[in-house]
């Protein structure tokens, strides 16, 4: 599940403002080995949070694949199964030893690719509420999320309620 987590955080990231420090907090909170980021490596970041927006945004199941696609197209790499560490089997996406963009790229296009696969498609969002620049991996029961969080959920709740009367 890192691939898509990942990609949504550093998506949310890029649409908030790209900040380099605060991708490399992303990246270790999602315990991406070896996160430092030098100036070009944060920039080519940046540039493939870029494009992994599409996949968030788009509205069909279609689009979706087609942007997937086009990650896959630069960013697979050569996975392989691996059990270090006592862990159960599964699976790293690039060799350990390419550099910290090249992983991303290779587990957020393949885990991704991975995720829609199991989800028919869907399950992958970006919130409702106007201006909030947060997506989401929708993995609720009904899979039917519209907001990042409760409190976007009732603003916007609150702000039908309240919507204006006309005055005469
Ligand atoms: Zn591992
Ligand atoms: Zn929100």
């Amino acid at each position: 599940m890192t691939g898509p987590l990942l990609a949504a955080d550093l998506v949310t990231l890029v649409r908030r403002g790209w900040d380099v420090d605060a991708a490399t907090a992303v990246l270790d909170a999602h315990e991406i080995r070896r996160a430092e980021l030098n100036e070009r490596g944060g920039e080519q970041l940046r540039e493939w949070a870029d494009q992994i927006v599409p996949v968030f945004l788009a509205v069909t199941v279609d689009e979706r694949c087609g942007a997937i696609n086009r990650l896959l197209a630069v960013g697979a790499s050569r996975p392989y199964l691996t059990t270090h560490d006592g862990l159960r089997p599964h699976l790293h996406f690039a060799p350990d030893a390419q550099d910290v963009v090249a992983r991303v790229r290779a587990v957020t296009a393949g885990g991704l690719a991975l995720f829609i696969v199991e989800s028919d498609g869907a399950r992958l969002g970006a919130c409702q509420r106007d201006r909030c620049p947060v997506v989401y991996v929708d993995t609720s029961r009904n899979g039917r999320r519209s907001y990042c969080s409760a409190r976007c959920g009732n603003y916007d709740a609150v702000r039908r309620h309240r919507a204006p009367v006309s005055r005469r």
